[in-house]
């Protein structure tokens, strides 16, 4: 029987992440949005009996195959999940131990991760996706997605945060002042927490985080 993906709960309460993203965006973003990605890809899913068990897997055959509604839905389901585990309700000042030692070291301070990051973040074009990655060796870096392309077709690197830069993330709070947005993410948004544990991830080959199966 065919693997059939739940939208995961959101790690924290819907309004939690107010006033930098308010209840009526998670609410829409996630209960509308995220679930109709799921709901489209356990469609196309049922309908094969070569069903993978994770979503991960699904991602990586429907980017082989070419089959690009199913990937767009995988990949977005995928990324939806992991941008909601990327943002803390608390503010945290900043990473901590090696993965602090790694973005000064690539960025030169973590303001400066800050600044690259926005500037990135407004600078692109439409719709997709802003990560920070990480290879085996330990270097950090900003990479920029487009559409539901997603880190994790890139084996090379291991994704640590992400922020989704779709206009249904942000219009509703800011309108069409992206920057602003980018602002918060980096300023009170992200959870460093995440990824710190996503960065010894990188640096180990295990335990990085996957969908809830
Ligand atoms: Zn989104």
């Amino acid at each position: 029987m065919t693997v059939q993906f739940k939208l995961p709960e959101l790690p924290y309460d819907v309004g939690a992440l107010e006033p930098h993203i308010s209840r009526t965006t998670m609410e829409t973003h996630h209960g509308k949005h995220h679930a109709a990605y799921i709901k489209n890809m356990n469609a196309i899913m049922a309908e094969r009996a070569d069903a993978p068990n994770t979503l991960e897997e699904v991602v990586l055959l429907a980017q082989k195959e070419g089959n690009k509604k199913l990937f767009n839905n995988a990949a977005q389901s995928w990324n939806h999940a992991f941008f909601w585990e990327s943002l803390s309700p608390s503010v945290q000042d900043g990473p901590s131990g090696d993965l602090k030692a790694a973005i000064e070291k690539a960025f030169s301070s973590l303001d400066a991760f800050k600044d690259e990051a926005k500037t990135k973040g407004v600078g692109h074009f439409a719709s997709g996706w802003l990560w920070l990655v990480a290879d085996k060796s330990g270097a950090v870096k900003l990479i920029d997605t487009h559409d539901a392309d997603t880190a994790i077709t890139d084996s090379s690197v291991t994704p640590l945060l992400v922020c989704d830069v779709w206009e249904h993330a942000y219009y509703l709070d800011y309108k069409n002042e992206r920057p602003k947005f980018l602002d918060a993410f980096v300023s009170k948004l992200v959870n460093w927490r995440f990824a710190e544990a996503q960065y010894q991830a990188a640096r180990t080959g295990s335990g990085a985080w996957r969908f809830p199966v």
